[in-house]
């Protein structure tokens, strides 16, 4: 069974072409042939402007899903199903995937499932890293939370109550000149901040409510760290330590709770080393077994509209081409597993 993932969510257009094999011993059940991406990027020191983004969608839509088709030696009508990213995410943006969806769907004849652009991250995670069912720590442009299933549901055991991560990353960067997404490059200053930031740590405020965080406060004393004078990479060391560390006691809060032996890291910020090794000390305290999405597939991507297509595909759940909407508001908790 061969999917066809599109997804569209904010930056990124991006299509992959997947197959469905016979489970092999490592659990795995799918295989990503081709997976082709063309991002929106916003000017220097602004964020993504909806409207914008959705006309680079417009405009590289065809030729990404050519390109994914060519990339995995398959015709559009090698296709079986096709699995459309309808939310949450930016309208504009999820229109543009909706309605390349709902036309092939239509014009081909091909079955048509609507993913849940959150439950994509944790699909391909579970995938790529063999975890059966971790709690997850999802960590994007768009999430902040932990999850883990239970009965029907993916279940929330924490979640930021504002900015989510890459927001919190992405907002402080545009601050002192970087273009989005700034996650890497405040990766990279926070390594040279390292030996003189910790002086910074104390002037930062640690927030954390019940198990859910807070970046708001941190990312107001953060710029005005900044415009007190004090060095960049100082000021991305101590935000980077103060975030992750709220998040590595919500985890450990969480994993006590659940009693959940495994840990998966998802989401476009499980690209960071620094905060895979803030959660690899909480894991080996707990002795559980953690794992990272690969790099290559932390941002946002075709391939996890396909991971979470086979599993709406395994269940049968199809929709209709004119019953192919999108959601800009839809909770992962909401979805009925
Ligand atoms: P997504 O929405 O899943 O594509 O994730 C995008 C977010 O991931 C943006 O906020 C990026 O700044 C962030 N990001 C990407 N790479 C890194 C990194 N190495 N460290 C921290 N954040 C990152
Ligand atoms: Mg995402």
């Amino acid at each position: 069974m061969i999917c066809l993932g599109i997804e569209s969510t904010a930056h990124t257009f991006g299509v992959s072409v997947a197959e469905k094999e016979l489970e092999d011993d490592t659990g795995r059940t799918f295989k990503i042939i081709s997976d082709i991406r063309d991002s929106y990027k916003a000017p220097e020191g602004s964020g993504i402007h909806p409207r914008e983004a959705a006309r680079h969608h417009a405009a590289v839509c065809s030729s990404v899903v050519e390109s994914a088709l060519k990339q995995a030696g398959v015709s559009i009508e090698g296709i079986d199903f096709i699995s459309y990213s309808a939310g949450p995410g930016l309208g504009p943006c999820l229109r543009i995937g909706g309605i390349v969806a709902r036309s092939l769907s239509a014009y081909f004849d091909m079955k048509l499932a609507a993913a849940n652009h959150a439950i994509g991250h944790i699909e391909l995670g579970k995938y790529l890293t063999s975890l059966k069912n971790p709690l997850v720590l999802i960590v994007s442009g768009g999430h902040t939370a932990l999850a883990a299933v239970q009965g029907e549901r993916w279940r929330i055991f924490g979640e930021t109550l504002d900015l989510t991560l890459g927001q919190l990353l992405d907002q402080l960067g545009r601050f002192i000149g970087m273009s989005s997404p700034a996650g890497p490059k405040i990766e990279k200053l926070a390594l040279e901040g390292m030996k003189n930031g910790g002086s910074l740590l104390k002037d930062l405020p640690y927030t954390i409510k019940g198990n859910d965080v807070s970046y708001s406060g941190l990312l107001s004393a953060a710029k005005k760290l900044c415009l007190r004078g004090e060095r960049k990479e100082d000021v991305c060391y101590a935000v980077q330590e103060i975030a992750f560390s709220t998040l590595a006691e919500a985890t450990d809060r969480a994993l006590a709770f659940t009693g959940i032996s495994e840990l998966l890291i998802t989401g476009g910020v499980a690209a960071n080393k620094r905060l895979a090794e803030v959660m690899q000390e909480v894991c080996k305290e707990r002795g559980i077994r953690m794992g990272v999405i690969d790099r290559q597939y932390s941002g946002d991507c075709g391939a996890q509209i396909a991971a979470e297509g086979f599993r709406l595909a395994e269940r049968k759940q199809f929709i209709r081409p004119d019953s192919a909407f999108v959601r800009q508001s839809w909770r992962l908790d909401e979805v009925v597993l």
